[in-house]
């Protein structure tokens, strides 16, 4: 869709950008190819979609005409209209009115890829339930604000790196595919963005009981930077949490879980 196109499509209906719901719709055909490639390539069928903010329906369309199911959640109510009649009689296609944040997620999880031109203002918030759920998405093709995309990639003792990297790096391998300029998008916003890539790890590191209790471990114990971790969980660890590899948090949860099982009520000793 052309930028005039956008235009006219959103005036038909007597609709405006609307800030508040990070509405920047991508309007550079090869990039939303690119975008929909990623998410399908080397999967095999059948490809069942759960697509965030679809907007006017630019990667739900490449989506359909390439044979994927998609479900696709937006909160504006003018576009899910809009979007209904675009997409009228589609049998693969479902549209599911409401705020992601509060939707239900497919089930099970492991048989859908994620893909989404996220809303700057939720990527964080909706991350972190991402990482916080019991299964994995076959795989999570999203774009985000590129200093969000540069956290989730981030190694140890880099400035980025905190607990978004080390909730995503424990369960998934974390990839940054492309750098998108704001000019691909109307209206352009005021930041870069970038694919992301995530696909499950070979090894599970976490199993997918413990996931929300390491996530909040892993959270909590970041809120304090500048304490040494010693002294936060009682025990002889001098260094930072920002220099801890993700292995090396998954074996402390292993080792403090052990001391404070969940079911008991244990806080790992967090002060
Ligand atoms: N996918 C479209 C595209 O690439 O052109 C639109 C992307 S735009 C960056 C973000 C979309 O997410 C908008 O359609 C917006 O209305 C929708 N959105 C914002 N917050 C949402 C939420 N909490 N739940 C579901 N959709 C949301």
């Amino acid at each position: 869709m052309s930028i005039r196109e956008i235009r006219e499509q959103l005036a038909s209906s007597a609709l405006r950008p609307q800030r508040r719901f990070g509405q920047n719709f991508l309007h550079d055909r090869n990039m939303a190819c690119w975008i929909v490639d990623s998410a399908l390539q080397n999967l095999s069928l059948p490809w069942r979609v759960w697509e965030v903010g679809p907007g006017l329906g630019v990667l739900t369309a490449l989506l359909l005409e390439r044979g994927a199911g998609v479900r696709a959640v937006e909160i504006d109510r003018g576009l899910a209209g809009i979007l209904r009649d675009r997409f009228r009689g589609e049998a693969r296609f479902q549209l599911c009115e409401g705020d992601v944040l509060r939707e239900e997620w497919p089930d099970p999880v492991a048989d859908w890829i994620l893909i989404g031109n996220l809303p700057y203002s939720i990527s964080g918030p909706f991350l972190a339930s991402l990482f916080r759920q019991r299964a994995s998405f076959r795989r999570v093709v999203v774009t985000l604000q590129r200093e969000v995309a540069e956290r989730l990639v981030a190694k140890p003792r880099q400035d980025a790196y905190g607990s978004l990297s080390v909730m995503g790096q424990s369960t998934y391998r974390v990839d940054i595919r492309k750098r998108l300029p704001p000019s691909v998008f109307y209206p352009a916003p005021k930041v870069e963005s970038a694919l992301i890539c995530l696909e499950p790890l070979g090894e599970v590191r976490i199993p997918p009981e413990d996931r929300e209790d390491f996530c909040s471990f892993v959270r909590e114990s970041f809120q304090q930077r500048r304490k040494s971790l010693g002294r936060r969980w009682s025990r002889g660890e001098r260094r930072r949490p920002e220099e801890l590899s993700v292995a090396e948090w998954v074996s402390a949860y292993r080792e403090l879980r052990k001391a404070a099982p969940a079911e008991t009520g244990g806080s790992f000793g967090l002060t």
